[in-house]
């Protein structure tokens, strides 16, 4: 036998910095909607690395794609052209019905990169004056990590502590159409909405909130950004979440399974006028659009292309929210969610989400706690209705008390 679990962790625990309270599971090997600890015992996967394992561990086309291009060559810098950057670009554009594309690596980058041009383009094309420029946000909102992001985020776990701030942030409730309205001036440049609330514990909001979010912004002359990048690329049944409204962004940010669960890889898709304010050595990144996620990312869309997850998720997702809705008033107090991915409220009186994320664990279902008694529950999708009912057991004989 190898080292034992304990040893592992103690070595994350010396070395690594705390920012993290991971499950005591310890993973060597993936596969699909499986993964195995160092003990050799297997798990489900129902959490996908917050939705960038959409296709599962090493899918096949994704690892062959990986594997082609290490043959070849892997990074070249923006310094140079590379022959599989414009490619990418072009096939993610004509996957999302959208006009240019900003290829940068993780998600927190892509927000980042999406505010900067929502800045520019308001004072060069929308004429806010010079440093006024403000962007609408949502309250429980999440969209990464870095300075900027989390000066507007409202889980003060993730602010206290950071300042100081970056200044032009308006955070308004989410949900509320009336606050967005209210909120949205002259000096408006964008608003910046998960079309579904992640991290928040996957927040659906109320029918027609989007539809009206649009309508504002053409209103007033303000883009609306939607970051998908955990919403979108299927997970919810269609290619974007926003899609279900009939709502087109001006701005999408997209990351997460973008890069196929192999390499870090997102992107700003969108329209050309606003993208194109963007001029050599305003922006950039050494590795962004380079030539192995660039391969990968083609693979990726080349899955999406087909619909044939878009449907798994939906119908999948359909089997899923029906047997979870069964549990409500038996242990849950709520299911919401889309596709194959759902936010789970323990019943008032169960157990925490982590202990609850604990006790799946020692079923061998792997998800994770977003806050307090919520869980959220993104299996991949390709995962099999057998294995699907699996888990989704193993939920229901946790969170059923006697
Ligand atoms: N935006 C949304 C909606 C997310 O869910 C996340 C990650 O959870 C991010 C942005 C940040 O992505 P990353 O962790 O790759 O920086």
């Amino acid at each position: 036998a190898g080292p034992a679990p304990t040893e592992f962790i103690e070595l994350d625990e010396r070395w690594s910095t705390h920012n993290y309270h991971p499950l005591p599971v310890v993973i060597t090997e993936a596969e699909g909607a499986w993964v195995t600890d160092v003990t050799g015992r297997r798990y489900l996967d129902f959490l996908s690395a917050y939705s960038a394992l959409n296709f599962g561990h090493r899918h096949p086309e994704l690892v062959a794609a990986a594997v082609t291009q290490l043959g070849r060559v892997t990074l070249t810098s923006r310094a140079f052209h590379h022959d599989v950057l414009g490619r990418f670009c072009a096939e993610l554009a004509q996957l999302t019905g959208t006009e240019m594309v900003l290829p940068m690596n993780t998600g927190a980058e892509a927000v980042e990169s999406a505010l900067k041009v929502a800045r520019k383009w308001a004072y060069e094309v929308k004429g806010v004056p010079a440093g006024q420029a403000e962007i609408v946000v949502a309250g429980s909102n999440f969209h990464g990590r870095t300075i900027s992001i989390v000066s507007f985020s409202t889980d003060e776990t993730a602010r206290t502590g950071f300042g100081p701030y970056t200044p032009g942030f308006v955070v308004v409730k989410y949900g509320d159409a009336a606050a967005l309205a209210d909120a949205i001036t002259e000096r408006t440049a964008a608003v910046l909405l998960e079309p579904i609330q992640g991290e928040a514990g996957v927040i659906v909001p109320p029918d027609g909130y989007l539809a009206e979010a649009r309508r504002l912004c053409d209103e007033a002359g303000v883009l609306l950004i939607a970051d998908e990048i955990q919403s979108g690329l299927a997970r919810t049944g269609t290619l974007l979440a926003l899609d279900h409204e009939r709502v087109r962004a001006d701005l999408y940010t997209l990351g997460k399974a973008l890069g196929g669960g192999i390499v870090p890889l997102s992107a700003v898709v969108g329209r050309r006028d606003v993208l194109g304010v963007l001029n050599p050595g305003e922006h950039g990144s050494t590795f962004g659009g380079n030539p192995l996620a660039c391969a990968v990312g083609r693979a990726v869309i080349r899955l999406l292309s087909t619909g044939e997850y878009q449907r798994r998720s939906a119908s999948l997702g359909a089997h899923l929210h029906a047997r979870l809705g069964e549990l409500v008033g038996h242990g849950l107090a709520e299911v919401r969610g889309r596709g194959l991915w759902a936010g789970i409220d323990i019943a008032p009186g169960g157990l925490s989400g982590r202990a609850a994320s604990e006790e799946l664990a020692g079923r061998g279902v792997l998800c994770k706690e977003t806050h307090g008694a919520t869980l959220r529950i993104a299996p991949p999708l390709t995962i099999s209705q057998e294995d699907l009912d699996q888990g989704i057991d193993a939920i229901a004989a946790v969170v059923r008390r006697p």
